[in-house]
């Protein structure tokens, strides 16, 4: 997708701090992290939002759910919080499908 960021690290036309890639999805670390620990875990693919990768591509939806889990132990967490942004008003501001891998810290909730 032409102007898409996410697509561009995926190509690696920008750079990013990579810590996973396979051929289903690639995970970075967030260029403005929230916490100490927090990882992108997004697809290869080209989709809006979560809901949209989960219909159209289901592999790699469930890729990007096992992907949030294996960057969050080789960082050493144990508990951590997977967030996807679906919308503007949830937050989402890059859209490409992607799941947020926050720790490191406490995490309050509700969220904001
Ligand atoms: P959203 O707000 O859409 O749920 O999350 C988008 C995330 O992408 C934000 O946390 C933002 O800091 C991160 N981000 C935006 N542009 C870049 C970039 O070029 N590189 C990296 N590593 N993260 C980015
Ligand atoms: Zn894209």
């Amino acid at each position: 997708m032409p102007d898409c960021i996410f697509c561009s690290i995926v190509s690696g036309d920008i750079p990013a701090n990579i810590v996973l890639r396979t051929p289903e999805v690639v995970a970075f670390t967030d260029l403005n992290p929230q916490a100490p620990t927090h990882i992108l875990v997004i697809p290869t693919e080209h989709h809006e939002n979560g809901a949209e990768l989960a219909k159209d591509n289901p592999v790699q939806a469930a890729a990007v759910l096992a992907a949030t889990h294996t960057v969050a132990a080789e960082a050493g967490l144990t508990d951590y919080r997977t967030v996807f942004n679906t919308g503007a008003e949830a937050g989402q501001s890059v859209f490409h499908a992607h799941a947020h891998v926050l720790g490191g810290r406490n995490l309050g909730w509700p969220p904001g």
